[in-house]
């Protein structure tokens, strides 16, 4: 489970048809495309974020995606979370999603994992991916994400959309002086609870930040990071600010960075 696909990094003729577009870009090329191939991402939560970021990763020909999510399709979702449809109702998201990614591309290997991401079962999943992408909705479960991926020192990419506010940051923990998602939002007691479910949120706002966080995570792969910069967007007036992001010395991952030294 959760190894990486057997199928090498040549693109048969019909994978060469397939991605044309892509391959055509003087930044993929055929090698991009293969490396593209031959990497693993984790994509923990196929909600508003999830669903576009998942569609764009496997339509571009990520070889493995690992997709998480332990809840039900409700009617609720079908507002915002563009995988599903009616007939999902009631259907486990993790197992729904992992057969719309099936029905776009067959080519690539796809792993459904119905279970609540938590501190014993995400390290071996995380340790197993080149990239993360964090698309869940809390802050408790974005923090537990940002601890693993920088102790294993795997790739994240976190967003999050409410109202019609979002934003999107990548950090290379690969680079020791990476900040992390606790230098962007300090971890306290009284972090609010500020999902979709009690905030609300307008509906292609999670397109927009679910496909930047496949597109960073492409970009990535390319070797062309842009990490430990916030990308803002205000869904108002279409408006995206950018803002470095600097290494905290007391977040707690810096401290246990400090502390295995
Ligand atoms: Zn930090």
């Amino acid at each position: 489970m959760n190894e990486k696909p057997q199928q090498g990094g040549e693109l048969s003729a019909k994978e060469q048809i397939r991605y044309a577009r892509q391959i055509m870009l003087d930044d993929v090329g055929m090698d991009g495309q293969q490396r593209l191939k031959q990497a693993h991402i984790l994509v923990i939560g196929c909600g508003g974020l999830g669903s576009p970021a998942l569609m764009y990763l496997a339509s571009s020909g990520v070889g493995q995606i690992t997709l998480m999510d332990n809840d039900v399709v409700e009617l609720s979702n079908l507002q915002r979370q563009i995988m599903f449809k009616i007939n999902h109702l009631g259907q486990a998201k993790a197992k729904a999603a992992a057969k719309v990614l099936a029905s776009l591309n067959n080519e690539i290997v796809i792993n459904a994992i119905s279970q609540k991401a938590d501190e014993n079962n995400l390290a071996p999943y995380i340790e197993c991916a080149d990239i993360v992408l964090d698309c869940t909705d809390n802050f408790a479960t974005r923090y537990m994400i940002n601890r693993i991926c920088h102790r294993l020192s795997t790739p994240l990419i976190s967003a999050a959309a409410t109202g019609y506010q979002g934003h999107v940051v990548s950090f290379d923990f690969r680079q020791p002086h990476s900040p992390c998602y606790e230098c962007l939002f300090p971890e306290r007691s009284d972090n609010p609870v500020d999902n979709c479910a009690n905030l609300g949120v307008i509906a292609p706002l999670l397109g927009v930040m679910g496909s930047q966080q496949a597109l960073l995570a492409i970009r990535l792969l390319q070797g062309e990071a842009q990490s430990a910069v916030v990308h803002s967007f205000d869904a108002r007036t279409l408006s995206q600010k950018h803002l470095g992001l600097t290494k905290n010395a007391d977040c707690s991952c810096s401290r246990q960075q400090k502390a295995e030294l």
